[in-house]
Protein backbone atom coordinates (compact mmCIF):
# COMPACT_ATOMS: atom_id res chain seq x y z
CA UNK A 1 0.00 0.00 0.00
CA UNK A 2 1.73 3.14 -1.20
CA UNK A 3 2.26 5.98 1.27
CA UNK A 4 1.94 9.72 0.39
CA UNK A 5 2.57 12.22 2.82
CA UNK A 6 2.18 15.99 1.32
CA UNK A 7 2.90 19.13 3.30
CA UNK A 8 -0.57 20.58 4.23
CA UNK A 9 -0.14 24.24 3.59
CA UNK A 10 2.02 24.00 0.22
CA UNK A 11 1.31 20.12 -0.99
CA UNK A 12 5.41 19.61 -1.34
CA UNK A 13 5.68 15.40 -1.01
CA UNK A 14 7.89 15.13 2.07
CA UNK A 15 7.66 11.39 1.55
CA UNK A 16 6.18 8.95 -0.92
CA UNK A 17 7.00 5.28 -1.16
CA UNK A 18 5.74 1.55 -0.32
CA UNK A 19 6.91 1.85 3.24
CA UNK A 20 4.83 2.36 6.62
CA UNK A 21 6.85 5.29 7.58
CA UNK A 22 5.49 6.55 10.60
CA UNK A 23 4.45 10.54 9.80
CA UNK A 24 6.39 11.52 12.91
CA UNK A 25 9.90 9.94 11.38
CA UNK A 26 9.40 11.74 8.02
CA UNK A 27 8.61 15.06 10.41
CA UNK A 28 11.61 14.75 12.49
CA UNK A 29 13.84 13.56 8.94
CA UNK A 30 12.76 17.35 7.90
CA UNK A 31 13.57 18.76 11.08
CA UNK A 32 10.10 19.35 12.02
CA UNK A 33 9.71 21.73 8.85
CA UNK A 34 8.66 22.03 5.44
CA UNK A 35 11.44 21.92 3.13
CA UNK A 36 9.53 23.68 0.60
CA UNK A 37 7.59 26.33 2.52
CA UNK A 38 9.23 26.63 5.81
CA UNK A 39 6.24 25.70 7.58
CA UNK A 40 6.33 23.72 10.76
CA UNK A 41 4.97 20.45 10.04
CA UNK A 42 3.05 18.31 12.53
CA UNK A 43 0.89 15.23 10.97
CA UNK A 44 -2.19 13.42 12.24
CA UNK A 45 -1.97 9.94 11.39
CA UNK A 46 -2.36 9.98 7.13
CA UNK A 47 -3.34 6.63 5.31
CA UNK A 48 -4.60 5.39 8.33
CA UNK A 49 -8.47 4.25 8.18
CA UNK A 50 -10.48 6.67 11.14
CA UNK A 51 -13.65 4.93 11.83
CA UNK A 52 -15.96 5.77 14.58
CA UNK A 53 -17.02 4.16 17.35
CA UNK A 54 -20.69 4.93 18.60
ZN1 LIG B 1 5.12 23.17 2.59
Amino acid sequence: MPQRILCNNCGAILFEGMDLTPPDEIVQRYDGKCPKCGKKLSFNPINVEIRKIK
